[in-house]
Formats: C-alpha cells, sequence, structure tokens
C-alpha cells in the first residue's frame, strides 16, 4: 500500500494494487505512469491494460475509502449550476439565455445569423453531442403518462433541469454535498450518495443518464447492471466516456488530458465498453464519437505547461475546454468532425436499451459482484 497526501486538503490517499476490475485477471501490463496535471496530487500513478479482457485501468488505485480524497471541493463539472447550461432547443427555457450565451452572440450582429448559437452549443455540449431530445421522442411510455429520467452523477442537476423543461419528472443522485445543495435549491429530486447508498425502486425509470462518470467509479459492471435494474424494460441508457482507443493518447502519452490520474480508475475503448454493456444486459448499442477536440486542447495545455507552469499560452489550452469560445469551435469544427467521421473522437457517447422481455433482477441481486464472463 502507497501512502500519498493531497497537498491541497492535507486528506491522505492510500493506493493499493488490484485485479481487473471487470475479469478479475490478475496479469496486466503498464500502459502509461502519468502525474496529476488537473488538481496536483503528489505522486505517480499508473495505467495498465489487462492481459485477458485487454480493459485498460489504474493499477495501483485509492482505495475505497480514500478515494473521496482525489477530489477537490471545487472539482470542475460540480460548478455548473442547473441555470448554466442551456437546452438545445432555446425556445424551451428563454430566461436561461442570458446566463450561459456569450456576449458576442447577443449583442453582436452574429446573433442574427440562422441557427449559428444552435450550432454553438451543439459543438460546445461537450457531455453529449446526442441532445435529449431524441430520448424524449424514443422513450415515452405514452401520450398523458409522465416519463421518469434518473441521472446519476447529476452534478448540480444541470441535465436534469433541461429534461425537466422537456416535460420528463427527473431523479438524480450526486456524492458531492456542494452541488447536492445547488440541485436541491433549484427544486430537484437529488439525493446525495451513491447507487450502493441510496435505495431506487427497480424498474421506476424510462431512462438513465451517466455522463462523464462510469469512469470514476470503482466498479463499472456492477454500476451499469444497477442502472440496467433501475430501467423499466425497454428504457433507455445514455452515457459518455473518454476514448482511450482512440489516436490521443498515443500522441500524448502521458500527457493526454483525459487520463485525469488518479481520478479516472477506468480508460474504456469503444470495443471495451461495448462488450461491457453488452454482458451488463443491454441491447441495441450505439456509439457516437463526439466531434469535440476538448482532450487536444487540454492536452497541448499539459505539453506547454510542463516544463514552464506559467506559460501563458499553456495556461490559456489548459482552461479552454472549461469555456469554449464559440470562433475556435467553428474554426476547429472541419478536423472535430473528420475525426468523429473516422472514429477517433477523444470522447464517446453511447446509447443502450433494456430489452423488453428483461429480467427484473431485484435492487440486491445488482449490488452483488457479477461472475467473471470473460
Ligand atoms: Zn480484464
Amino acid at each position: 500500500m502507497t501512502e500519498i497526501v493531497n497537498k491541497a486538503s492535507l486528506k491522505t490517499v492510500l493506493l493499493q494494487h488490484i485485479d481487473c476490475p471487470l475479469c478479475r485477471c490478475k496479469k496486466c501490463h503498464k500502459v502509461v505512469e502519468a502525474t496529476d496535471h488537473q488538481w496536483g496530487i503528489e505522486g505517480r500513478f499508473t495505467v495498465v491494460q489487462c492481459d485477458q479482457c485487454k480493459h485498460g485501468y489504474m493499477n495501483p488505485r485509492p482505495t475505497l475509502e480514500t478515494l473521496a480524497a482525489c477530489y477537490p471541493s471545487d472539482y470542475g463539472p460540480h460548478q455548473l449550476q442547473p441555470a448554466a447550461v442551456l437546452p438545445l432547443d432555446d425556445s424551451t427555457t428563454k430566461n436561461h439565455a442570458a446566463v450561459s450565451t456569450p456576449w458576442y452572440l447577443r449583442y453582436l450582429p452574429l446573433r442574427y445569423i440562422p441557427g449559428l448559437r444552435r450550432f454553438f452549443y451543439w459543438l460546445t455540449d461537450e457531455r453529449s453531442q446526442v441532445t435529449p431530445s431524441p430520448f424524449v421522442v424514443n422513450s415515452r411510455p405514452g401520450s398523458g403518462a409522465s416519463p421518469q429520467a434518473f441521472e446519476l452523477g447529476c452534478a448540480a442537476g444541470a441535465y436534469l433541469a433541461r429534461l425537466q423543461t422537456l416535460g420528463w419528472q427527473v431523479a438524480g443522485i450526486e456524492p458531492g454535498d456542494g452541488p447536492v445543495k445547488m440541485a436541491q435549491a433549484a427544486g430537484l429530486d437529488v439525493r446525495q450518495g451513491t447507487l450502493d447508498t441510496v435505495s431506487i425502486e427497480p424498474e421506476s425509470f424510462d431512462f438513465a443518464a451517466s455522463w462523464m462518470v462510469i469512469e470514476h467509479v470503482p466498479d463499472p459492471r456492477t454500476t451499469l447492471t444497477q442502472l440496467f435494474t433501475l430501467l423499466k424494460p425497454g428504457g433507455q441508457l445514455a452515457i459518455s466516456v473518454p476514448n482511450a482507443g482512440c489516436w490521443e493518447p498515443r500522441i500524448f502519452g502521458a500527457n493526454w488530458d483525459a487520463w485525469d490520474l488518479p481520478r479516472h480508475l477506468h480508460h474504456f475503448s469503444p470495443g471495451s465498453i461495448r462488450r461491457l454493456l453488452k454482458e451488463c444486459g443491454f441491447q441495441e448499442i450505439q456509439i457516437t464519437h463526439q466531434r469535440t477536440l476538448l482532450n487536444i486542447f487540454g492536452s497541448v495545455g499539459i505539453v506547454l505547461t510542463r516544463r514552464n507552469p506559467a506559460n501563458r499560452l499553456g495556461i490559456w489550452f489548459l482552461r479552454y475546454p472549461h469555456s469554449p469560445r464559440l470562433l475556435v469551435q467553428l474554426l476547429a469544427a472541419p478536423l472535430a468532425q473528420l475525426l468523429a467521421f473516422f472514429r477517433q473522437g477523444g470522447r464517446l457517447t453511447i446509447t443502450a436499451s433494456k430489452p423488453q422481455d428483461a429480467k427484473s433482477p431485484s435492487a440486491n441481486q445488482a449490488s452483488v459482484e457479477p461472475e467473471t464472463s470473460t
């Protein structure tokens, strides 16, 4: 067991060697060794690949008890307030427009170009390039009934608020104390905890989402099985994860933005996430390569600030993924489109469905470790 300290919070992180979290194989080989570029937790962290199922995972990794110490209190995704993410259909929540629309889209003649603002949100929504609307159409259980949506790791509830304005009844869970309070203050049904600590009635949702979360959870197989359990038969799942199977990690090596060690415990490829979803019972699995270069901007920032942390261009690149600019996004769009077309996007959005005739395991069964299936 290795002990490291988060210097910002002075909390201790304990690292422990593990077997493959997906197939329990003990044999693996090193892929990369990297430091924490984002939040500066000291130490060097290793990503390995399982010799048997080829899953990429952090090993050794923080113990379950000390995992929370890897997250700063101002962890990025938690800062989004419910009003800060605009629905792709502006007309549904006009009141929110002033919060998140850049000034140059509000006051310059640019705002009169038809579709430009919509295109901007399409490009800058890094959590999903698949908009909520198709899900609304596909999974409405019938006229009159209000469809139920759930989000795992909903942060301050920005995405849930968006679904709510589209007519969904929404609920979410989130481990962070601060974001939960923000979501509850906005009137959302958000409970603090994880799928292991919050009990949810099986088969109660038509749609479950989890954006950039599955790579953080200790046991993705259990988490996806739990999501499967809380979906109604025929219900839909939508998740997103970084794509360790694309060209980016090969080019940037230890400087790849999306390693995000020691917080990303898993590094999926399109093949490995598809296989896992299948093993958890999902069907109709569709993988979309997101049209975004945000990982590349972050990685260039890491490279430029490595030797000189005060490098101004490097700092701009590092900050860029947190506040994308219209002009840059437009300039980058052709390359982003091309990479997505060749299935080399750095982030994946995955949708899947629970079969209509799926057996309904009890909530308890979902948290039991499934047997090795590879
Ligand atoms: Zn494995």
